[in-house]
């Protein structure tokens, strides 16, 4: 370790089939001793329920770790678990499910200084070892507060397969948005708006790549699942690196963004809309986006913007209005002449 050195990385990262039953195991032989301190399991109803054997096991193997359920990724409720955990001396946080549950128990760690175990149910984006948790704010807009990257990560792969496959969908389109998220990190450090870190850089690349190149046809095996966990994780590490979400958010995230903040009806998760992005983001950037588009058929993800419902006037009106949900972030969308000619040229690319 140097003295510019200003990132962790986790101690432990496991992806295998049907590790979560040996959690506590796993655990012992990078933290001897973990298991004996107070800990407590985050997780939603649904999975309590859908999972009880194995949210069971690991209780057990912590000492009869008590349950904590979440409905929402919210500030309060995070808040309120950071404060039971606090006032409770809990040193050790499970988080066991999707995006909603890992926010909450990340952030809630974070702020009580207790060890996040992170054991992801779902790949469907990589927040999982981002240093952010992405939380709701009195009901109303989402916001992105910097936290600790979790200590351990442990993926079963088993498990994931039971996970709907349009959420292995999701984290496929948020990975590949990386093709586009590093070009434009290039740009605002040209352009004096960010500092590129070349390691992070490489790692968003090679995340992407390892992807937009696999040679695993199908998505529910486990060598594509092992690829993907590998790829998702990465990311978050290269954004824990550069210190970040440039790594991983380009001008493709900008347009999710704008569905999200405008267009709150459309169902479309996180990680398509940000594939649907990444599309006309490569476009803007004068880059081949056939790679996009391949990908996207062999994985059965679906970037016709009409499946969705959004028309043509939507798709534009989102593209204009992507700049505006980050003004502070330079991206090729500062350096593009948005015209409705160009984009409904792209709409009609995404609709074969
Ligand atoms: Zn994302």
């Amino acid at each position: 370790m140097h003295q510019f050195t200003r990132f962790s990385l986790p101690l432990c990262m496991v992806v295998d089939e049907g590790v979560f039953g040996h959690t506590d195991e796993i655990l012992e032989d990078y933290m001897p001793g973990i298991t004996k301190k107070k800990a407590i399991l985050v997780t939603e109803e649904f999975l309590k329920n859908t999972y009880s054997d194995i949210v069971r096991e690991i209780c057990d193997d912590f000492g009869e770790a008590p349950v904590f359920t979440v409905s929402d990724a919210d500030y309060e409720t995070a808040s309120a678990l950071a404060k039971k955990i606090s006032m409770e001396s809990i040193g050790v946080v499970i988080g066991f499910g999707g995006g909603r549950v890992l926010d909450t128990a990340k952030y809630a760690a974070h702020i009580s200084k207790a060890v996040y175990i992170c054991l992801p149910t779902t790949l469907s984006n990589d927040s999982l070892a981002s240093p952010f948790s992405v939380l709701t704010m009195e009901g109303r807009s989402r916001k992105t507060l910097p936290c600790k990257i979790p200590t351990a990560i442990i993926v079963d792969t088993e498990m994931i397969r039971k996970a709907p496959v349009s959420q292995t969908m999701s984290g496929i389109g948020d990975t590949i948005g990386k093709y586009t998220a590093v070009y434009d990190w290039a740009i605002a450090a040209k352009a004096g708006n960010a500092r590129l870190d070349d390691f992070a850089y490489s790692i968003a690349s090679m995340c992407c790549d390892s992807i937009m190149y696999c040679d695993e046809k199908s998505i529910q095996s486990k060598h594509f699942m092992t690829a993907l966990s590998r790829a998702l994780v990465m990311g978050g590490l290269a954004m824990e690196i550069a210190g970040s979400s440039r790594p991983c958010s380009g001008s493709e995230h900008l347009f999710a963004h704008a569905i999200e903040e405008y267009y709150p009806d459309i169902k479309i998760s996180h990680g398509l809309a940000v594939a649907l992005g990444c599309v006309g983001a490569a476009n803007f950037q004068g880059r081949d986006d056939m790679k996009i588009i391949e990908v996207c058929k062999k994985y059965g993800l679906d970037l016709n913007p009409e499946t969705y419902g959004m028309s043509r006037d939507m798709f534009a009106d989102i593209w204009m209005k992507a700049p505006g949900t980050r003004p502070d972030r330079v991206s090729i969308l500062n350096d593009t002449e948005l015209n409705r000619e160009w984009i409904d040229e792209i709409y009609s690319r995404m609709q074969k």
